[in-house]
């Protein structure tokens, strides 16, 4: 396992990077964050936990929340259903693009990853109303976290659901596409809450940790099938990084989900869960000191999953 010394190092040098970016302003919630902060947690799974610099800061989901949510949905509707409405390709545009919807050959959104279909993936949650769904949401991610206290930061929730005019826009798109059922400000709703969900990179790990263990809680308990988390991990790999996602795949290897938030929630199947927290973001709105940390790691110890 890595030594606390060893991260802290790798804390500390990358530290600089954080300067080269900025942090998300598109709502005023995300604009205070402290874009000196940088922290790790590796949590690995003999259940060996390391922590350096800023883990314990808490921050919001925002698209790490996707693949989460894409798990309870394949639970709730299965593979083939979830995947006839949304792609699993790579779109190589941004988070929030909502051109291809029209113009690309698949007439539902690229993938899951993306803003459009999260947002279709959200409609498919089981429940009677949209509280109900995002109940659902959160108790599954508080389950898969072990963190019992996870709430949604109401400030950040507020000002996803005041600015969110795009996603709102999308969402609409894909309802005239009948690939949306129901109300679609009940679906934006649970999109939103789920955006605004606090974490730490403390929680992202045990959430690595138990993707890497298959879909398994450290308990022993299955949640989700190996073959769900499989493609969850699949689609960070592919498109977890934004339109980075194929330098990253070079560069760091590992698979891996970022929000605009600040968080990296990565996984080294098998063996590992890591949680990063820096929110300084570069220009594609990943983690620029994030990416740093994950990379010197995964150069040191040949943690690239093509190695
Ligand atoms: N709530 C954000 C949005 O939909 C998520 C951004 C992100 O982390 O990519 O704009």
């Amino acid at each position: 396992m890595l030594m606390k010394s060893f991260l802290e190092g790798v804390i500390n040098r990358n530290k600089y990077m954080c300067e080269l970016g900025k942090v998300a302003d598109y709502i005023p919630g995300l604009s205070t964050a402290n874009k000196n902060h940088l922290g790790i947690c590796i949590i690995d799974t003999s259940g060996e936990i390391v922590i350096a610099g800023d883990a314990d800061v808490k921050f919001t989901l925002q698209s790490i929340s996707k693949p989460l949510t894409l798990m309870l949905a394949l639970l709730d509707q299965g593979e083939k259903y979830v995947f006839s409405k949304v792609g699993m390709e790579p779109s190589g545009d941004a988070f929030n693009s909502i051109r291809k919807l029209e113009t690309g050959r698949m007439r539902k959104p690229f993938n899951p990853m993306i803003n459009a279909g999260a947002i279709e993936v959200c409609s498919m949650i089981k429940g009677k109303s949209s509280a109900e769904k995002f109940e659902r949401v959160l108790n599954f991610i508080k389950l898969i976290s072990g963190n019992n206290n996870l709430k949604v930061n109401e400030d950040i929730y507020k000002g996803e659901k005041e600015t969110g005019n795009k996603n709102r826009s999308m969402a609409y798109f894909l309802k005239g596409e009948g690939l949306i059922s129901g109300d679609v400000e009940d679906v934006l709703d649970v999109y939103f809450k789920q955006c605004s969900i606090e974490v730490t990179a403390i929680d992202l790990a045990k959430i690595g940790l138990f993707l890497a263990r298959g879909g398994v809680l450290e308990n022993g308990d299955r949640v989700v099938s190996e073959h769900i988390a499989t493609i969850a991990k699949t689609l960070m790999m592919t498109c977890g990084m934004y339109d980075g996602s194929g330098e990253f795949a070079i560069k760091v290897g590992i698979p891996s989900k970022s929000g605009v938030g600040g968080g990296i929630l990565s996984v080294i199947p098998g063996k590992m869960g890591i949680g990063v927290f820096g929110p300084s973001l570069d220009l594609k709105g990943n983690s620029i000191g994030g990416i740093a940390v994950l990379e010197e790691i995964a150069e040191n110890f040949k943690f690239s999953i093509f190695n």
